[in-house]
């Protein structure tokens, strides 16, 4: 059996590639610094990526998922550019030293690279091969995290970076926006929304990032990839989803918007459509409604040890 490490297995979108890679046929190793609650078939390990388990475990594997890393454009602690640095810049050159070059590498770069659709004098979506222009800390990191990987993983074999845009599904980021506005709806309190309801984001269901990413890597495909619907929902079309699942109506407060808070984001998922197909529709009524009664995240460790690692 081919053996997968996924990187970041404990967050949010490693627990559905890591359920999807198992379903495929991957042995999986998960490996993440939090603890979680490992399925009864993967091999968890609980680690640093700049720990010293890695590097062996590199040359141990057949293939790497890489999605760990500090996510989060609103990140403003105070530690946060160290920890962008680290997590997104730094853990990514570990994995794409590390892992003997002919062995396929997936990497999850963000949609934030382009620093929104609606720019001055445009009005369509992104294309991977556009101009960057990130705007804010974490988008520049990701950046940055591409040019490691332009750098290190130079000549032949499979490298595939994608640019994943807004993700909702089942174990959301609690900062992130449908869960910070579901907590809030369910609790009774005003929902609070950045810049103006009409601004439009490509929402994008994780069991469908997980399942693309998992045939990008099957594939055999090279080069970048936007993992987005190519539709985009507006703030309040996602405000009317979170009341029609929380059944009642929330107070909605307009704040002012920070610059790096893009206008729109929307995928030109031609690229995606082409390679592998693109990402199936989802309502957002009903990620919504998938998100709400998801059974809330154990964090704990648990599957089986790596042998070599345990
Ligand atoms: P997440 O925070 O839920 O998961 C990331 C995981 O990586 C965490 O469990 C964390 O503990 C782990 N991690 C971070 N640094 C590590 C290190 N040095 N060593 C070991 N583990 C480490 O985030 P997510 O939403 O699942 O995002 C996964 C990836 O996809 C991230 O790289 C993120 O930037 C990217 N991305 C996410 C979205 C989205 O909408 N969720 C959109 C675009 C890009």
């Amino acid at each position: 059996m081919p053996r997968l490490l996924v990187t970041g297995a404990a967050g949010f979108i490693g627990r559905h590639v890591v359920a999807a890679a198992t379903a495929d046929g991957w042995e999986v190793v998960g490996l993440d610094r939090r603890r979680w609650a490992a399925g009864p078939a993967e091999h968890a390990v609980v680690a640093d990526l700049h720990d010293a388990v890695t590097r062996p475990l590199l040359t141990e594997v057949d293939a790497v998922v890489h999605l760990a890393g500090a996510p989060g454009v609103r990140d403003d602690r105070p530690d946060v550019a160290r920890r962008r640095w680290s997590d997104n810049v730094g853990a990514t050159a570990v994995v794409a030293e590390g892992l003997p070059r002919d062995r396929p590498l997936l990497v999850a770069s963000s949609s934030s690279v382009y620093g929104g659709a609606g720019r001055v004098g445009r009005h369509r979506p992104c294309h991977e091969d556009e101009p960057l222009a990130p705007r804010g800390g974490y988008a520049r990191s990701k950046v940055a995290v591409e040019q490691v990987l332009a750098r290190t993983r130079t000549g032949p074999g499979p490298t595939v970076v994608v640019r994943p845009f807004t993700v909702a599904g089942e174990g959301q980021r609690p900062d992130m926006a449908l869960a910070r506005w579901l907590a809030a709806a369910r609790a009774g309190q005003p929902i609070e929304v950045f810049g103006s309801l009409d601004r439009r984001r490509d929402v994008t269901d994780v069991r469908e990032v997980a399942a693309a990413m998992l045939r990008l890597l099957d594939g055999g495909h090279h080069g970048t990839f936007n993992l987005g619907s190519g539709t985009t929902h507006s703030l309040g079309d996602h405000v009317d989803a979170v009341a029609a699942v929380v059944g009642r109506r929330p107070e909605v407060r307009v704040v002012a918007s920070h610059r790096r808070e893009v206008a729109t984001t929307w995928a030109d998922t031609t690229r995606l459509e082409t390679a592998v197909g693109g990402l199936a529709a989802t309502s957002l009524v009903d990620l919504v409604a998938r998100q709400a009664t998801a059974q809330p995240v154990v964090e704990h460790a648990g599957g089986r040890p790596v042998a070599a690692h345990p």
